[in-house]
């Protein structure tokens, strides 16, 4: 499939291998894809940890953004954890977590332990005291376990750990050969039943190279491509309300190693049988 783009000076790109050829050289060209990591990960250096910092000057989106986000992570659980006992210790992996902004209000409320993957030293210095100061988890039942600093495209996780691993705002610094190996690896990591939620910027069509942080935004359909890469099962997607006009849409999406088994399937299969219309003969 030949998905065209800009980068954010207005150049075009009729394709996503010529883009990544420039950025990160022809296999083997490892020089240029070294600097591609070394300069995304030099910009967040550069960067505050704080929350206007990690959400690039709109700390006022955090509220709507985790508003959102729970209401997605609740629909999930009924639907995907519904067979799991209401004791089960549930662990989740903040992917790219800055400063452990996602897990400070929203993770940690829902899941036992929460490991935190980043590879910017000052972010997760910050989220590490944010999270581990006394009286800020509350119950000893819930706490931040790792603080992990390794870029997604390094990192192989404990097998079956997880419940969630949730991927926020970073995966746009992978190329697409890292992407798809980053969740083949990540799979791994996953508990049966569990999976995984992305929530991203899209582009309105193709994708945007972001000259600036070395980034690049896709389009639903290119992460959708990726995600059949990957083989894996888009769930549910949900697209974020309430951001400001002027931002990427961002959407989050559900994605599965398998095709869950629904929730009441035979009552729900027969129902929607007999509410289709029929056909007159
Ligand atoms: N997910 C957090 C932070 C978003 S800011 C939140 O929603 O608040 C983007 C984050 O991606 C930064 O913390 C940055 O350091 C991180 N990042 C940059 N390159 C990365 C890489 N290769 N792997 C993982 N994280 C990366």
């Amino acid at each position: 499939m030949e998905i065209s783009g800009i980068d954010t000076d207005g150049r075009e790109f009729k394709n996503t291998a010529e883009m990544w050829r420039e950025q990160v050289g022809e296999d083997g060209d490892s020089h240029k894809k070294i600097d591609w990591y070394r300069n995304g990960v030099g910009y967040w250096q550069e960067v505050d940890a704080s929350v206007d910092g990690v959400l690039g000057g709109y700390g006022s989106v955090n509220e709507a953004d985790i508003k959102e986000s729970e209401d997605f992570l609740k629909n999930l659980f009924s639907d995907l954890l519904f067979d799991t006992p209401t004791n089960r210790h549930l662990v989740a992996l903040d992917c790219g977590s800055g400063i452990g902004r996602v897990t400070k209000n929203l993770l940690i409320r829902y899941f036992n332990e929460v490991d935190l993957l980043e590879p910017v030293s000052h972010f997760l210095e910050a989220a590490r005291q944010s999270l581990t100061q006394e009286g800020v988890v509350g119950a000893d039942e819930h706490k931040a376990t790792n603080f992990y600093c390794v870029p997604l495209q390094e990192f192989t996780p404990d097998s079956g750990r997880y419940d969630v691993i949730w991927i926020q705002w970073c995966i746009g610094h992978l190329t697409d050969d890292d992407f798809v190996s980053f969740f083949e690896n990540a799979k791994a990591g996953l508990k049966p039943g569990g999976f995984f939620i992305l929530k991203e910027n899209t582009a309105r069509q193709g994708f945007v190279l972001d000259k600036e942080d070395h980034s690049i935004t896709r389009s639903d359909l290119y992460y959708k491509e990726l995600f059949r890469r990957c083989g894996l099962h888009l769930y549910k997607t949900k697209n974020q309300k309430e951001f400001p006009q002027e931002l990427f849409p961002v959407k989050m999406y559900a994605l599965t190693t398998e095709v869950p088994k629904r929730r009441h399937s035979t009552r729900s299969n027969s129902k929607l049988r007999a509410n289709r219309p029929g056909l007159i003969k």
